[in-house]
């Protein structure tokens, strides 16, 4: 079993407008963007990162923003939902404060006794904001929400599969046990608590049509290994497996390798080295433009073609 691996690094999804999505996680979820950089296959288009002050693995929400992408239509064979933790009781608040920012898509329930606020991202990306007991991570309150409100980085992934039995059985493989059930929806945790971001809900929807990837779905799912060592063993053990994984990239804040799971959800295991503030002093992450190295050449062609980023 994969004892490696701590719980999320980050998810990864697509938008449409580059302003718009900076615009929501900072102002309106009071999120720090953390990086400022291309998506490295295709350096033309923004990567923008949100998260808490340092870009802590489990905290870590990353778009590529598809000026011409069209929308993704929502079903099986994807994440639907990313829920992010907020202290117990701040509910009100970001009721109240995500309509006065015209978040659409509002809606509270309980699920497994747990507080969640449901609503859309601006492209009709699945989000909510689950209350937590006692999530000592420490929030980013830069930009005007206080830390009794503010987001502690994400509190679960939530799959919408036709059949939930692989992806389950990979899990418990992947270091995590199923520990509830409530309806269609099954909790897998990570054991022994991980990062404190260490939920995946399944939920099973045998009837529903495939999701198609657009601007508002998530694109990937990525899991927390410790270091380079422990990213050589997962990628040995997953491919021991049977799995069809690639080799390790350098993504510049992190290693990582991907793979297509049997329920049809593209994972990640990411390490959490090097980390966000290898290229950028803390005080200043998320400013400046940065690009990896094989793009660099390109950064004269990159500043005139990228639509500034307005905070
Ligand atoms: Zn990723």
């Amino acid at each position: 079993m994969l004892d490696q691996i701590k719980g999320l690094h980050h998810v990864t999804s697509l938008a449409r407008d580059a302003n718009e999505n900076n615009a929501f996680f900072t102002h309106a979820l009071g999120l720090r963007r953390i990086k400022k950089t291309v998506n490295f296959d295709a350096p033309d288009v923004y990567h923008l990162y949100y998260a808490n002050e340092a870009g802590t693995p489990g905290t870590v929400m990353t778009y590529f923003p598809f000026p011409n992408a069209a929308r993704g239509r929502p079903g099986t064979g994807e994440v639907g939902v990313t829920a992010f933790s907020v202290p117990d009781g701040a509910l009100p608040f970001w009721e109240e404060r995500l309509a006065v920012h015209g978040v659409s898509g509002l809606e509270r329930r309980t699920l497994f006794g747990e507080k969640r606020l449901s609503f859309a991202g601006p492209d009709g990306d699945g989000f909510a904001l689950v209350e937590t007991r006692g999530d000592e991570r420490a929030p980013w309150t830069g930009n005007g929400v206080d830390a009794d409100a503010a987001i502690r980085g994400f509190h679960s992934v939530s799959m919408r599969l036709a059949d939930a039995g692989a992806t389950a059985e990979l899990l418990g493989f992947m270091n995590h046990e199923e520990i509830e059930k409530e309806g269609a929806v099954r909790r897998f945790r990570v054991r022994d608590g991980g990062n404190g971001a260490g939920i995946v809900d399944v939920e099973t929807l045998p009837d529903a049509a495939r999701a198609r990837q657009g601007a508002g779905s998530v694109h990937h799912v990525a899991f927390a290994v410790d270091n380079r060592d422990r990213h050589l063993e997962v990628r040995k053990a997953l491919m021991d497996t049977g799995y069809q994984v690639t080799p390790v990239i350098d993504r510049d804040y992190f290693y990582a390798i991907y793979f297509r799971t049997p329920g049809g959800v593209l994972f990640e295991v990411s390490t959490n080295e090097p980390g966000f503030d290898r290229d950028e002093d803390t005080a200043h992450l998320g400013e400046a433009l940065k690009l990896p190295r094989q793009h660099e050449h390109l950064r004269p062609f990159l500043e005139s073609h990228l639509e500034p980023i307005r905070d």
